[in-house]
């Protein structure tokens, strides 16, 4: 008998176009379509948020419905479906958990997340045409469904083959609650090796720890990250899960989305260029020097910065050394929200820069990708970093990443070498303010003296190949690893 596709169903919060806040949004969007591309049958699961645009709720259908025990509770659950670009959608629908404004944010959301995680399990039943071989669950939001798999429902014929994988995708944040949650709403607080894994020091409980310990394979979103994370300055005191399930811990680099980021054929762009044909990219830095109240030099290196104005992006080491930057030959441009105080600081530096810095404040996608186009080096000097989109992005637009090596930004940027001319932007290891503004002074100087060096490293970036073929790729050999009685993926 001819062999099966391996079918995964794919649980996150958050998917683009449905709904997005960040990092995640974008993965859940691309992934799924470029796994079908590798023959694997995935199908994703979502809230049925309510703030889902109409274009889409209008047209799903309703599935099923049921009632999900969350402790003492009897909750109803239903099941909506969409097809949309090819990938058939899931949306876990209750008015009272997903009919809010926002994903996140609420004083319930443990509870929220529980009942989504036992959600999914309890639907992979009501889904006769769809016996799931593997559950991927993302980030702490999904963390319990490996959980409750396990403590629930083994035994019952149709989960006893269902394996799961975990994706971290941010392990700042990981879902830590009283833990009066363990009896009241996860109902395992009569299972002492159930709220061990979950526990997390007295008195609290930790559903990502949980998933992390009772997931098949874990992974990360990039081979670096999966490393540091085993140590205690990055590993967020869970260092000892990933140093323990190290020999199933995998780190995938995410791809970014080549459509929506593609200087040949944007609408909103002033101007296209291509690596054949970079014209235009002189037009889109002029229109956005313009456009950001910057001088019109076309000789002065345009420096951005695209992101959360976080300390996790580096903030630090740009606030020690702004003054002192801004007395150099360049331009410095920063888009993003984040913390008051970094917020203030680059307004205050933008004001008494005479047309040398700006500061725009907000959340702006079509800025961004204009920045994106005019800039000619993206300053990225992060803390930690577990994949970073902005640099892959950047790198596309021939702007070239300045970085801090770490995590994703390790992995995605390679540093120039004098020697040989090659590299694909330029990185710093230090978590130190003046060996990265040493880095930025060294990369303007390459970019005035040196066009022809310049334009190579900008062939090299705009060479690269960041499309989520490669990662799918990669998940679908995990995938198959976990079940080698079905089809071999491409
Ligand atoms: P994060 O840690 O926030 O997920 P990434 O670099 O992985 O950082 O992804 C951030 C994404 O959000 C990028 O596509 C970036 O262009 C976009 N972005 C961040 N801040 C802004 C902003 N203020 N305006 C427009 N786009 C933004």
């Amino acid at each position: 008998m001819a062999k099966r596709k391996i079918r995964v169903l794919f649980a996150s919060f958050e998917a683009v176009p449905f709904m997005k806040t960040g990092g995640l949004g974008d993965v859940a969007g691309s992934l799924p379509q470029a796994l079908l591309k590798t023959g694997i049958e995935v199908r994703v699961m979502l809230p049925n948020f309510r703030t889902i645009p109409e274009q889409y709720r209008s047209k799903m259908t309703h599935v099923t419905d049921f009632y999900v025990s969350l402790g003492w509770r009897n909750v109803y659950c239903g099941v909506e479906k969409l097809r949309h670009n090819g990938v058939l959608y899931y949306f876990i629908d209750n008015e009272f958990y997903f009919g809010r404004d926002k994903a996140y944010g609420y004083f319930d959301d443990g509870e929220r997340m529980a009942f989504f995680s036992k959600a999914i399990v309890e639907s992979l039943q009501y889904l006769p045409d769809f016996p799931c071989d593997v559950l991927h669950c993302n980030d702490w939001h999904t963390a319990l469904a490996p959980v409750f798999l396990r403590e629930f429902y083994q035994g019952i014929p149709l989960y006893e083959n269902v394996k799961t994988v975990m994706t971290v995708h941010n392990l700042k944040f990981q879902g830590e609650m009283s833990d009066y949650v363990l009896g009241d709403i996860l109902g395992l607080a009569g299972n002492p090796a159930a709220a061990s894994q979950l526990r997390e020091g007295p008195g609290a409980v930790n559903f990502m720890k949980g998933g992390l310990c009772y997931s098949d394979i874990l992974t990360t979103v990039s081979p670096s990250y999966a490393e540091e994370i085993k140590d205690p300055f990055y590993g967020e005191q869970l260092e000892d899960i990933f140093r323990r399930r190290s020999s199933i811990l995998y780190g995938i680099l995410n791809g970014i989305d080549t459509k929506l980021f593609d200087p040949a054929s944007e609408a909103d762009l002033p101007a296209h260029f291509t690596a054949s044909d970079r014209s235009g990219k002189a037009v889109c830095k002029a229109a956005v020097q313009k456009e950001l109240g910057l001088v019109e030099d076309p000789d002065t290196p345009l420096i951005v910065m695209i992101g959360r104005l976080t300390s996790q992006k580096g903030l630090d080491l740009v606030r020690h050394v702004l003054g002192e930057l801004l007395t150099h030959p360049i331009q410095l441009a920063v888009l993003g929200t984040g913390d008051a105080e970094y917020e203030n600081l680059l307004k205050q530096f933008a004001w008494g820069s005479h047309g040398k810095m700006s500061a725009q404040i907000r959340f702006d996608e079509g800025l961004a990708h204009r920045m994106y186009a005019g800039a000619d080096m993206l300053l990225m000097p992060s803390l930690f970093e577990p994949c970073g989109l902005a640099q892959m992005i950047s790198m596309r637009y021939g702007t070239l990443p300045v970085v801090r090596e770490t995590g994703g930004l390790k992995d995605s940027v390679i540093p120039y070498n004098q020697y040989t001319g090659e590299g694909t932007g330029f990185s710093f290891a230090e978590y130190n303010a003046h060996t990265m503004m040493f880095t930025l002074f060294a990369a303007a100087d390459l970019y005035r003296d040196d066009p022809k060096a310049w334009n190579r490293l900008m062939d090299n970036a705009m060479a690269q190949d960041f499309s989520w073929g490669r990662a799918a790729k990669e998940y679908a050999a995990i995938y198959a690893r976990l079940h080698p009685e079905r089809k071999t993926p491409a």
